[in-house]
This record gives structure tokens, sequence and C-alpha cells, in this order.
């Protein structure tokens, strides 16, 4: 093999500033790629050392949290955002039972529980939506569904026969689907209509 093994890096902007993991073949490459994801110019980029620790994560889809905590680093809970350090205590000086899960980490089973609640409301919202939108005009081709988590707004793009460019149709979250034709289309759709209607 002839390809050099990439090597964990930890980039960052300062002691103040964000930290970052990349997996590069060489420090100069590791604080370019750092700076980028970072956004920060070549030279902006305090330091760039090697993270032994992450090696073998290379390839990986993430770094679990759990190794982020391990090595000192802190996080931000997946659903409250509050930063959560290895050693947390609540309030009363006890130890929090964080509890990760793959890449996330959150204070505890509640917050894990509150998110993965919000995920299947906002999943089914979507699917509420998709379902309102096929029963009100069965005649359309939906070509595109934006639903569910994380969106606020659910969102659908659809043709017609005779159409060009299509339409759209939304929900801005009060359960009302409000239908959009593109202007060019308008003739089409009026035509497409009177069919229909005859
Ligand atoms: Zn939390």
């Amino acid at each position: 093999m002839s390809e050099k093994p990439l090597k964990a890096y930890h980039v960052g902007e300062g002691s103040e500033g964000e930290h970052v993991i990349v997996f590069a073949t060489s420090g100069a490459a590791g604080r370019r790629q750092g700076g980028n994801e970072l956004n920060l110019e070549f030279e902006e980029v305090q330091f760039c050392r090697r993270a032994p620790w992450a090696d073998e994560f290379a390839g990986q889809r993430f770094i679990p949290a759990k190794a982020y905590h391990d090595n000192g680093w802190w996080l931000f809970c997946n659903h409250c955002e509050t930063r959560l350090y290895e050693d947390a205590e609540d309030d009363d000086g006890n130890c929090r039972e964080l509890v990760y899960d793959g890449q996330h980490a959150y204070c505890d089973q509640g917050c894990k529980d509150t998110h993965e609640q919000d995920i299947a409301n906002a999943n089914a919202k979507g699917e509420a939506f998709k379902a309102k939108a096929l029963q009100e005009r069965p005649y359309l081709t939906f070509t595109k569904w934006s639903i569910g988590w994380p969106r606020i707004t659910q969102s659908a793009e659809y043709t017609f026969p005779g159409g060009k460019y299509g339409g759209s149709v939304r929900d801005e979250g009060d359960g009302q689907l409000n239908w959009y034709i593109a202007q060019a289309d308008q003739e089409a759709w009026n035509a497409f209509r009177a069919q229909q209607a005859a």
C-alpha cells in the first residue's frame, strides 16, 4: 500500500474558539482541512496537533460522543444544548447520568426521550401532510416531498399533465395546505382543471 494512512489532528481556533478533529495524512493537510471546516483562513488556525486517541475513527462516519468525553472534550446536549462535561454534576452535586447515543450525548434519559419524541412528532406531522395533500389533489404527480424532522414547514412539489414547471404545496405549521402554481403554468393549469371538470 503506497497510500499514507489517515491520522487524526486536533485543529483549533484558540482556547476560546471552535475546535474540530479532522483526518489527514499530514499536519499541513490537517490544518487546511480543519480551517475549512471551521471557516478559517490558513493563518487563522491557532494550532493543529496530533490526536492519536482519535486515529481509530479514521474512515468512520463519526467519532462517538463518549470518546470525546473520555479525551477531555466537552459537548452540547443534543436536545437542550446544555454544555456537558464528562464529570458533569447536577445542581445538588450529584454526578449526572449522561446518556450516549453514537455521536450524540444527552444530559440524561429524559433529554434523549424528549428529543426522540420531538422527532417522532415532526415525522408524524410530515406523514399527515403527505396524506392530506394526496387526498386533496390525487390527480397530481408529486415529485418531491420535503417533510418531517427537523422541518417546521412541510412542503412538496408537483407536476400535472400539460404543465411545464408545476407547483408546490406548503403547510407553514398551522395544518392548512397552501397550493401554489408557477405563474408560467397558470394557463396550462386552468386548461387542465377545465378538462377535469368537463
Ligand atoms: Zn439536555
